[in-house]
């Protein structure tokens, strides 16, 4: 299937997304994140496919206005946006080099998604990404934002966000 004069495919507009970033997280594309998940292309419409890593999470919304607006930019005709719920997004999605990412950006990279099934948050140990020191408490179940939470080392004594699991 092609779109628009400019021959456009599923593959070429996956590679004009993978600028896109994470409002929250600038160093990681929302391809990396796992958030992106297809592009429906047909004569007279783009339709691409996001999961939102966080319910209610404001990030999304501006997600889907940086989509949309990147694809007007490159006469893509009549870009939209569908927000796909199931499967749902976990952080399982983000490859190991994604989680590193954000250790090196000082975001505690998160568990394996099944943790918070059954664990309570206070019994969760996380590693400081400045020291990897595991010697952390947590200071508030809500960081910079609602994915995150607050945590602080007692060992460099930094605090740092944590992407959560779920
Ligand atoms: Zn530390």
């Amino acid at each position: 299937m092609v779109n628009s004069k400019i021959k456009y495919t599923e593959s070429s507009i996956i590679d004009l997304l993978s600028e896109i970033c994470d409002p929250e997280i600038p160093v990681v594309t929302i391809q990396e994140m796992g958030i992106l998940r297809g592009v429906n292309i047909s004569e007279d419409f783009c339709e691409v496919i996001i999961t939102p890593t966080y319910s209610g999470c404001p990030a999304m919304g501006i997600i889907e206005q940086d989509i949309i607006s990147l694809l007007q930019k490159h006469d893509v005709q009549n870009p939209k946006v569908k927000l796909v719920y199931s499967p749902a997004w976990t952080t399982d999605m983000m490859s190991d080099a994604t989680k590193e990412k954000l250790r090196n950006f000082g975001i505690a990279a998160p568990l394996h998604s099944s943790c918070m099934n059954w664990m309570k948050p206070s019994d969760i140990t996380v590693t400081c990404p400045r020291c990897a020191s595991k010697n952390t408490r947590l200071i508030s179940q809500f960081g910079s934002t609602a994915c995150k939470s607050f945590y602080s080392c007692n060992d460099c004594k930094e605090p740092f966000d944590y992407f959560k699991c779920h």
